[in-house]
């Protein structure tokens, strides 16, 4: 398998020299927090693969779910006037959690084409409600909002656009709150002020009348997992309605439990105007997205669109039947299933023990929010010196890592990633962060 592997398999997001001459880790099976690979070696999975396996392994009733669901109607097109009714019971569902009045689903295939739906969403919107002209979109630095071509431009990681073309000329990037490296420093008020700075600078420079819409997560992913201070995002959504801009949260991570309740947000009392997920919708078990709509973006399109002339924007595999079961089971997991309550009581034991890292002589800092959180490593903690990247740091960390059977991720030169999944217990826990100390102390040698 590893030979077929290297002949044949596409993994672009790893050197590609590299993986010709080590391959992939071949995983075959799963239970609960824990994998197994093809020469069966155990791992602790603490990433739920890519923060998406929520539920964790194994759970046959989902699998049961699928397997009615593919036996009785495996596709049901949701590009015309076509439904079945798990995508319509799903869609239910969904906005009966989202807070206010989020209530109109539209299902994807993952993160980055709700993201891309989200933004062809808000360009019909002001088309139709008479703001054309509204067609720049502002994220974040460090940000993430997947890898299509609309979302790379949105996402503001350097390594998605080396050898691309870089964001389009209407995405634009405002710097990340980042309270460890701030250049305005640690102070909470500070760093929300410098965040409106930013934002109302850029409006501006933009002409607020050509701003279609904010994009941001609830806490940063993939640049990091980094926590804003409490109260940003309430801050960030005040100027946007000052300008008439529209609010984006990406949920595609912190959805569905990873921080502790279903969303992320509901932490913020903020109601965007839309919100894209994925990932934990599904639990990683079929593929599904969605963007939600709140009622004033819905009805503006639906009361402005001219009668009877569709848009052209659609996917074939949209509401899938097979997905939009799986998710309802998964959701009745984090429920009636306690999976949910578990990760809450678990993640705040998780949040404690990463705390006590911050003894460790290479952790700057530990971070995070229930079930998800980051090291962030220094050479130096009273400077936080950054690593020399030609030491490829990550690489031997995440090699260590594997071989003392734990997964986890990292993130630029210098932060460790961890998303273990809902179902770990505290002991589960415990062997996460021996297993972690002890790679951390081998880095040390
Ligand atoms: N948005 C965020 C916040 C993400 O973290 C990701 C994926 N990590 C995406 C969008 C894209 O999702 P997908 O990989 O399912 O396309």
């Amino acid at each position: 398998l590893h030979g077929l592997d290297r002949a044949h398999l596409v993994h672009p997001v790893v050197s590609w020299s590299s993986h010709e001459q080590r391959g992939a880790t071949i995983l075959e099976s799963g239970s609960g927090a824990y994998l197994r690979d093809s020469e069966g070696r155990q791992y602790l999975d603490g990433f739920s693969g890519l923060w998406c396996v929520n539920i964790g392994y194994g759970h046959d009733s989902v699998a049961e779910a699928a397997t009615r669901q593919m036996r009785q109607l495996p596709y049901a097109t949701g590009y015309f006037h076509y439904a079945s009714e798990p995508s319509i019971r799903f869609a239910e569902a969904i906005a009966q959690r989202t807070p206010g009045d989020l209530d109109h689903v539209y299902f994807t295939l993952g993160g980055s084409d709700a993201v891309d739906s989200a933004v062809r969403f808000i360009r019909y919107y002001h088309n139709v409600t008479g703001a054309p002209q509204r067609k720049h979109f502002i994220a974040l630095e460090r940000g993430y909002h997947g890898s299509s071509s609309t979302g790379s431009g949105l996402t503001a990681l350097p390594l998605f656009h080396d050898h691309f073309d870089g964001p389009s000329a209407f995405q634009h990037h405002i710097p990340s709150y980042y309270p460890y490296r701030n250049p305005v420093g640690p102070s909470e008020e500070a760093i929300i002020a410098e965040s409106v700075r930013a934002l109302r600078a850029t409006v501006e420079r933009l002409g607020a009348e050509n701003v279609a819409a904010f994009f941001c997560e609830p806490i940063q992913g993939s640049g990091g997992i980094i926590v804003p201070p409490r109260g940003w995002l309430k801050a960030m959504h005040q100027v946007c309605r000052e300008y008439g801009i529209l609010l984006v949260v990406d949920e595609v991570i912190t959805g569905f439990g990873r921080t502790g309740p279903l969303f992320a947000l509901e932490d913020e009392g903020v109601v965007p105007d839309l919100m894209t997920m994925a990932k934990g919708l599904t639990s990683g078990y079929a593929p599904l997205g969605a963007v939600v709509l709140s009622e004033r973006i819905y009805r503006g399109i639906a009361d402005n669109a001219p009668a009877g002339k569709p848009v052209g924007h659609g996917f074939t595999y949209s509401g899938h039947p097979v997905s939009c079961a799986v998710g309802l089971e998964v959701l009745r997991l984090y429920e009636e299933g306690g999976l949910l309550a578990n990760g809450q009581r678990v993640g705040a034991y998780f949040q404690q023990r990463l705390g006590e890292l911050e003894e460790h002589p290479l952790v700057g800092e530990s971070r995070g929010r229930g079930l998800l959180g980051a090291v962030e490593l220094v050479t130096d903690k009273a400077r936080k010196t950054k690593f020399d990247s030609s030491l490829r740091l990550p690489d031997r960390l995440l090699t260590l890592g594997r071989e003392r059977g734990l997964i986890f991720r990292a993130f630029a030169d210098d932060i460790l990633g961890f998303a273990p999944p809902l179902c770990c217990s505290c002991e589960d826990i415990d062997l996460l962060i021996e297993r972690l100390s002890s790679t951390l102390d081998a880095a040390l040698d």
